[in-house]
Formats: C-alpha cells, structure tokens, sequence
C-alpha cells in the first residue's frame, strides 16, 4: 500500500483516500466521486474497526457485504482496494492509542465511552499505512470530521482531511450502513431526525438565532414520534463542539435517536457569511 501511494507521490501525482467500513451505499460513493476529481490514485478501504465499538455494540452484527462493495468501488473507478483483516491491524501485543482530548468525551463520546479513541487510532494507522495527500469524511459524523481534523493539526500530519456533504434519501433520511436494521415501521420513523433539524433551517432563515429555543423546538419534534428515543440534542460551536447559547460564526446542530434498538445520528451545520446565517442539511 505505502508503495503504491510512494510511487505516484515521485511522479507527481496525489493519492486521495475514503476510510469506510463497508456496507457501501450512496454517501460513501459521493466521497469516492469527491476523490476521483481530485486525486490520483484513489484507495478506498474496508474495515470494520472493533475497537471503536463498546461491548455492547452491534461489531459482531454490523452489516457486511464484502463483494457487493468490491462491485461497487470498481464500478466507481476505484485504483485500490485496502481490507486488511483485523489481526494486522492489531496484532497481538498492540498497545499504542490516540485520543484526542475533550472533543472525543462530548455528545458520541459520552454516549459510547471509548469510541472516538478506537476511531482516531484506526485513522492514524490507515493514514500511515496509506500516506494519501487527502483523506474524504462525510460531513454525516460530523464530531467524528472535527476529532480528525484536530488530529491532524495535533500531529502534523500530512494527509489533508477534506469533509463532504450528507448524503441523504429523497425523504431526507442521512444514508448509513445501519439503516439496513430499520423495519418498514422504523424507517417511516426515522425521517423524524431530518424534520427536527429541516425545522431549525425554517426558524433560522426567518430570523431565530436563540439557540435554546433551537433545541427545545428540536425536542418537541422528536417528542412527537413515539418510535423515536432522543439520547442528545445540542447546538454546538463547530470548533469546540460546546454548546452555544445564541448562533455565532459556525454551529452544528447535533442529534442522536434510537429508533426502536437502531441509533442514529444527523446534524445540521450553520455558518454565519456577512451576518447571516446559512444552514446546510
Ligand atoms: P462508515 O462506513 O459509516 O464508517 O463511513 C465511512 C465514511 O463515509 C465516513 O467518513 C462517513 O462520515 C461517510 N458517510 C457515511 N454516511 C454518509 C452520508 N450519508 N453522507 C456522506 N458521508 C457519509
């Protein structure tokens, strides 16, 4: 791997990177796109990371298709497949770790202790391994995009993190592999995420920049589907990830659901451009 990005670096050339975990679907081919257009070769890889799981997460089950997604990345126009298997990642007697502080213990991390210290590790590693001039993240896992851009500022590392847009289905619902656990009654259920945060876009292009009253009308909207389990709802600073209590400069708005034993998580990003404000599902 580290060969083949070495040999397009000497020739001028910039290798692009999309992490994934596999069960692909449209969100992730829309960071391969973003790669193909600006990269040289693209490497995508597969791998689903136990150590970002708590022991009573869904590893063992975690949806996995492994020739549909081969299909799909050649199709794309995909140069390098990387799916190593979890015993190289981490061999017997591994004991390094990243973490990246206070970012990783809020909203996810808080909820699922430990995860973003298995996500920034596994990241690290395959950038290493990799040595792409630019790694592709969804904008979906927002905390996630900010925890590895800090980690690349901490570490001088040289990948660029580039983070894309959401993805999303025509009824709003963001595009994840875990949407597959959704019975018809859940996935109905589920587009209550993408309403709760289509409202806060309305109230805010009519002039609302009280962020309390932001996320209490985001609470009363999930309050209003009895499938859906709200775990947080917040109005963050997009730096910082601490919540805010009117909007200023760049904001996330941040969910998390479960809908019957799924989570799910959407967000709401919001940039303030010459005192407006602009919000982007
Ligand atoms: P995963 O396979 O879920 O670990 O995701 C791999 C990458 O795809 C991450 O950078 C995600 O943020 C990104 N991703 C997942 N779903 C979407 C989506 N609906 N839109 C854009 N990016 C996504």
């Amino acid at each position: 791997m580290k060969q083949a990005t070495r040999q397009a670096k000497t020739e001028g050339r910039s290798a692009g990177f999309v992490p994934t975990m596999g069960a692909l679907h449209a969100g992730h081919l829309a960071l391969v796109q973003r790669a193909l257009s600006e990269c040289q070769p693209v490497i995508a890889s597969i791998f689903v990371n136990p150590t970002q799981f708590g022991p009573n997460e869904d590893f063992q089950k975690y949806p996995r298709a492994f020739e549909e997604d081969c299909k799909k990345l050649e199709d794309a126009g995909v140069d390098y497949l990387f799916a190593p298997d979890p015993s190289e990642i981490y061999p017997p007697g591994f004991r390094t770790w990243v973490n990246v502080e206070s970012l990783s213990d809020r909203l996810e991390g808080k909820i699922r202790p430990g995860h973003f210290r298995g996500v920034t590790t596994v990241v690290l590693k395959l950038l290493e391994i990799v040595q792409p001039q630019k790694a592709f993240f969804g904008r979906k896992d927002a905390q996630q995009a900010r925890i590895i851009q800090q980690m690349g500022r901490d570490l001088h590392l040289d990948s660029q993190i580039v983070v894309c847009p959401i993805v999303r289905e025509p009824d709003g619902l963001a595009m994840s592999s875990r949407n597959a656990y959704l019975n018809a009654a859940e996935r109905r259920a589920a587009t209550i995420l993408f309403r709760a945060l289509d409202n806060v876009r309305n109230s805010i292009s009519r002039g609302e920049r009280d962020a309390l009253r932001l996320t209490a009308a985001m609470r009363d909207i999930l309050r209003t589907e009895h499938l859906a389990e709200p775990e947080y709802v917040e109005l963050v600073d997009a730096e910082t990830l601490e919540p805010m209590t009117r909007l200023r400069g760049e904001c996330l708005a941040l969910l998390a659901a479960r809908i019957g034993n799924v989570r799910l998580i959407d967000n709401l990003l919001i940039e303030e451009r010459d005192g407006t404000f602009l919000a982007t599902l």
